[in-house]
């Protein structure tokens, strides 16, 4: 097939920054991609950001459906063109964000998501999945390399946050490419890497998943303060019951939040749902405890 430049050419795009569109034509890349994914003729792949359509073309190949949701309406002649023959795939003209992650999961049963993610909304998109899905299977999206570093660091390590930790909540996790910024048109200032999520292998359970994410956003609160610090500003409870509730479960009292690992801010977690301690709101953050 004709070169996805001269495609694009040829029917007078532009691209746009504000849609994150750095786009991939190396065909081994991109079918390494979908190896990484694990996609058999069995998937349903669903695909954010299809641009000009060169991996759904390679997700098309492998796997039994894909539905891809592009914001960006000027590619609907180039995608009509580049996905030609590609039966099992459709293409939704919608803004991802705005959709409702239920009613896709709804009409697709069990998925898995493979991007080459528009970077000014890797995470929050991301974090979607990881807290909304029900029927996602796993995630396998290219993103900044740091933000890859990010979402697989280990505990203790400055690039360990809270994404991190909802990500292992959920599942495995980890780099499997590292991709050169000059595999992308137009040529992005950084280096990407491909990030493989996979819901159905690690993760672990918590009495109550709202409770989690309290505990760890109390926990990456203040980076330079001690978690029973965090916990006494985050959470209505003295600094007596927070030392109580880290030496119950082991934690030094003078620990740092970003030192535990997901496993450990999950066993405060359900240590603090059970004992019903809740999150303050900022009005009471000036309270008396
Ligand atoms: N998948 C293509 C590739 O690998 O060559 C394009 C990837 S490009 C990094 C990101 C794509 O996401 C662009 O086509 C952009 O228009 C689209 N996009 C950006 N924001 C979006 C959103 N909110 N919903 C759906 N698509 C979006």
């Amino acid at each position: 097939m004709e070169d996805l430049r001269a495609v694009l050419l040829r029917h007078g795009f532009t691209f746009k920054k504000q849609f994150g569109q750095n786009f991939l034509t190396d065909e081994n890349l991109l079918d390494a991609i979908v190896r990484d994914a694990g996609v058999t003729e069995e998937t349903t792949a669903l695909e954010i950001g299809p641009g000009a359509g060169a991996l759904t073309r390679a997700l098309s190949r492998r796997a039994k459906r894909v539905i891809a949701y592009e914001i960006d309406r000027t590619l609907q002649p180039v995608l009509a063109e580049t996905l030609s023959g590609c039966d099992n795939a459709t293409v939704v003209f919608r803004d991802f964000a705005k959709t409702d992650l239920g009613e896709i999961e709804r009409g697709i049963g069990e998925y898995v998501v493979v991007a080459n993610l528009p970077y000014y909304i890797t995470t929050p998109l991301l974090m979607r999945f990881v807290e909304e899905s029900r029927l996602c299977r796993g995630v396998t999206v290219m993103v900044q390399e740091e933000v890859a570093r990010r979402f697989c660091a280990e505990a203790g390590t400055p690039e360990y946050g809270a994404v991190t930790a909802a990500i292992a909540r959920r599942g495995s996790c980890k780099i499997t490419r590292t991709v050169s910024r000059n595999l992308f048109v137009p040529r992005p200032n950084v280096d990407s890497a491909v990030v493989k999520i996979d819901f159905t292998e690690g993760g672990f359970a918590v009495e109550s998943e709202r409770a989690y994410r309290a505990v760890v956003r109390c926990a990456f609160l203040n980076r330079r303060k001690t978690l029973s610090n965090n916990l006494t500003n985050a959470f209505r409870m003295s600094r007596a019951e927070a030392e109580a509730a880290l030496t119950a479960l082991g934690i030094d009292r003078m620990a740092r939040g970003e030192t535990l690992s997901p496993v450990r801010l999950g066993a405060l977690s359900d240590y603090l749902y059970e004992r019903n301690f809740t999150e303050s709101s900022a009005s009471d953050k000036t309270g008396a405890r």
